[in-house]
């Protein structure tokens, strides 16, 4: 061992060097954030606190909060009652393991969960994050057909300009081509891959949309352990927003042809697109679903991964006889409290208008996007708004008109949508709508 005093003197010169900057700076020189380069990272905008819609920044600007912080701050930041659910919570205490333990908090939300959950899932994973719900979801599947003495069933099926995480199992039946992960093409499993649903909302389905997945059923049913998709609303994938019918028959598909169907509910779970679930505009369940992100309502890291008995059972027949899957915070007693309380809230039913209000207010305001040049296309679903541009926007430099507007929201590609708070006032959120209107017409006229 080193005497002290080398050691203090060595790590004290470190120190002064990462202290000497403030927290912007220091931030970029040490800290990674999502999708960005530590060479030339975007700008980061300091937050020092939250309330209802809105962000409140280190430099004094409110905004509205456009992202719901990537769908998941539904009611709101600094809610009462989730804030009195953690505080009841941590004084009671904030986490055990889940190995031989169980508590009230995941007891209480499970029952919550599958109470609200399409019919026949049973069973419940609670898991760290939508990624991992996802490898849960992938893991289930395939232990499952192996565990039905079908090895060979071990490939996943998905459609194209799907988005359903950043792990490696996730990443595999992620869009293969702008999923962001092409460079690890190597190291990920190869999958099915579908044509993206075409139909969309609330046009007149074609037959046509189904049968490019029906031939892929044919003819790879015998290596396939489950079709994951995600119902309705195709997220970070390009927001594509696709008819109920294509969901329907996936589920007639999966059943003639023996494949579980994966929901990946991550995003559009909790009334985002105007139902409970994106499922339940087709009146389908799944054998096994993800739920992740709005699950706490935005306060922390929980993701669930919810299955039939059917699927449940299957895994546990014979060697090893269990499920192989069990994260060190699994069940964490915080995020429990906490999500609880958000499905509470949901409970009482008021997302139900809000979304719909929402919905009709962004239809209407977001329609005069259609007239810009830059814009290809204006689509909205329940809470849920997307204007597509003809070219990729900068994100740095319509952030700044954004912040300048008063509204926090984050453009991804060729996509400028938001996905507001469900307690967003009609103020609140025609500053939003506004807001992109006039950056967009600005920037690209
Ligand atoms: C965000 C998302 C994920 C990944 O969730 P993380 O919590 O970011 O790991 C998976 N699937 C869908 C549909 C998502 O929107």
């Amino acid at each position: 061992m080193q005497p002290t005093h080398l050691v203090n003197q060595i790590n004290y010169k470190h120190f002064t060097t990462v202290q000497n900057t403030n927290n912007i700076e220091f931030d970029k020189q040490h800290i990674w954030h999502p999708y960005t380069s530590a060479v030339n990272p975007l700008p980061c905008y300091e937050v020092a606190g939250a309330k209802g819609a809105e962000i409140k920044l280190a430099s004094g600007e409110n905004l509205v909060d456009g992202m719901s912080s990537w769908w998941a701050a539904i009611h709101g930041y600094n809610h009462p009652l989730l804030n009195k659910a953690a505080h009841d919570q941590i004084d009671a205490f904030s986490h055990v393991m889940f190995g031989g333990l169980t508590h009230e908090p995941a007891v209480r939300l499970c029952r919550q969960l599958l109470d609200m959950a399409p019919s026949g899932l049973q069973r419940v994973f609670l898991a760290d994050s939508g990624s991992v719900s996802v490898e849960v979801a992938i893991k289930m599947a395939v232990q499952y057909w192996a565990c039905q003495g079908r090895p060979e069933k071990s490939r996943l099926i998905a459609p194209r300009n799907g988005y359903h995480g950043d792990t490696f199992a996730a990443m595999s039946v992620c869009d293969p081509v702008n999923g962001m992960h092409s460079l690890f093409s190597n190291t990920l499993k190869s999958q099915v891959f579908a044509p993206a649903p075409q139909t969309r909302f609330g046009q007149a389905f074609s037959e046509d949309d189904i049968l490019p997945l029906e031939e892929l059923f044919e003819s790879h049913h015998h290596e396939l352990a489950a079709l994951i998709l995600e119902p309705v609303v195709q997220g970070a994938g390009g927001m594509r927003i696709y008819h109920p019918e294509y969901l329907k028959r996936c589920r007639q598909l999966c059943d003639t042809y023996d494949v579980l169907l994966i929901c990946d509910e991550i995003a559009t779970g909790f009334g985002r697109t105007g139902r409970l679930f994106g499922c339940d505009h087709a009146g389908i369940s799944p054998d096994i679903m993800c739920l992740g992100k709005a699950l706490t309502g935005g306060y922390m890291t929980l993701a669930a991964t919810l299955c039939t008995e059917e699927v449940a059972q299957g895994v546990c027949e014979g060697s090893p006889g269990v499920f192989m899957h069990g994260p060190t915070f699994m069940g964490n007693p915080l995020a429990c409290a906490v999500a609880s309380a958000s499905l509470s809230l949901i409970a009482q039913g008021d997302w139900k208008q809000q979304v719909a209000d929402i919905g009709k207010q962004l239809s209407a305001e977001l329609a005069q996007c259609k007239e810009l040049a830059c814009v290809t296309d204006v689509r909205t679903l329940g809470a849920i708004g997307v204007v597509e541009t003809k070219h990729p926007v900068d994100v740095a430099a319509i952030q700044k008109l954004f912040v300048a507007q008063g509204v926090w929201i984050r453009p991804f590609g060729k996509l400028v949508y938001i996905m507001p708070p469900y307690i967003v006032s009609p103020e609140q959120l025609t500053r939003l709508t506004q807001a992109i209107y006039t950056s967009l017409k600005q920037l690209y006229g």
